[in-house]
């Protein structure tokens, strides 16, 4: 079973690509550092030493860091599986959605303050 290392990220996968979640491996530390320090960031855990078979899921990646063709070959050929490709310098930064958390409901009412405060506008201008 595949596991996604992101904090908060429960993908999972019995199967390969079952639920089109791809699993990345994270680059080698010795071939690219800067990239491996980049991705271990990107998963906020404490003390997270990744090793072999360790991977996060392709829902932390935008469309524009895989490989162009192979993205075209799966929209063209949907009936084939085409394995995505990452670009080789790709970099997880989709930013993570915290479900439950006290910040995210927070800004929820400040956004329903602000959006308040629109309506009352339109009302005094009505
Ligand atoms: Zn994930």
């Amino acid at each position: 079973m595949t596991l996604c290392s992101v904090f908060n990220c429960n993908e999972r996968s019995e199967k390969q690509s079952s639920s089109g979640v791809h699993f990345h491996v994270f680059p080698c530390h010795s071939k690219s550092p800067t990239r491996f320090r980049s991705w271990v960031n990107y998963c906020k855990r404490k003390n997270f030493n990744p090793g072999y078979s360790v991977r996060i899921c392709s829902k932390h990646f935008k469309s524009e860091d895989y490989n162009q063709s192979d993205l075209l070959r799966q929209q063209l050929i949907p009936n084939i599986k085409v394995k995505v490709k990452l670009n080789t310098n790709a970099v997880p930064t989709v930013p993570q959605n915290i479900p439950c958390s006290t910040s995210n409901s927070s800004n929820l009412s400040e956004r329903e303050k602000r959006k308040r405060k629109k309506e009352k506008k339109k009302l005094y201008l009505l």
